[in-house]
């Protein structure tokens, strides 16, 4: 894929702290870590979204993610972990190759989601519930 910096990163075309790779996917060090040790583990093939992974590229990817978690918690003395994925701009992805962030946690670090939570008004919940499953 053209102009994608993570498939430059995949060929080699551009430097990276790589952490582990298997057949489908790298994982390698964020350069603007949200907390040091931040990691990201992508699948090797340019696909934008998660959505487009195959059941062996999310294997890989999450049990990667794991490894790397088990690792980068060690070296930092990290007390928690996020595994966060990010789709569509709407959603907060800035590089449109899909990939897994692996950012270890400490209780002081400052970084904070803004959670919202919403509700469903009454039925609303039952209805979409009964929509989706109809879908999978
Ligand atoms: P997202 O906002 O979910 O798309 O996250 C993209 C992540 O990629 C950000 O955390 C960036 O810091 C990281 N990133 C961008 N370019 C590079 C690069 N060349 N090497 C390592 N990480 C990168
Ligand atoms: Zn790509």
């Amino acid at each position: 894929m053209p102009d994608c910096i993570f498939c430059k990163i995949v060929a080699g075309q551009i430097p990276a702290a790589k952490l582990a790779e298997t057949e489908r996917v790298v994982s390698f060090m964020d350069i603007a870590p949200v907390n040091h040790g931040h990691a990201l583990v992508i699948p090797k093939r340019h696909v934008e979204s998660m959505l487009e992974l195959t059941e062996e590229e999310l294997h890989d990817c999450i049990v990667t993610a794991q490894r790397v978690a088990k690792a980068v918690t060690k070296a930092t003395g990290s007390v928690g972990l996020n595994l966060l994925q990010n789709n569509h701009r709407c959603a907060g992805q800035v590089v449109p190759h899909a990939h897994f962030h692996v950012i270890p946690r400490s209780p002081e670090d400052g970084f904070r989601f803004g959670w919202r939570q919403g509700a469903y008004a009454r039925g609303e919940m039952e209805a979409l519930h009964k929509k989706i499953m109809g879908l999978m």
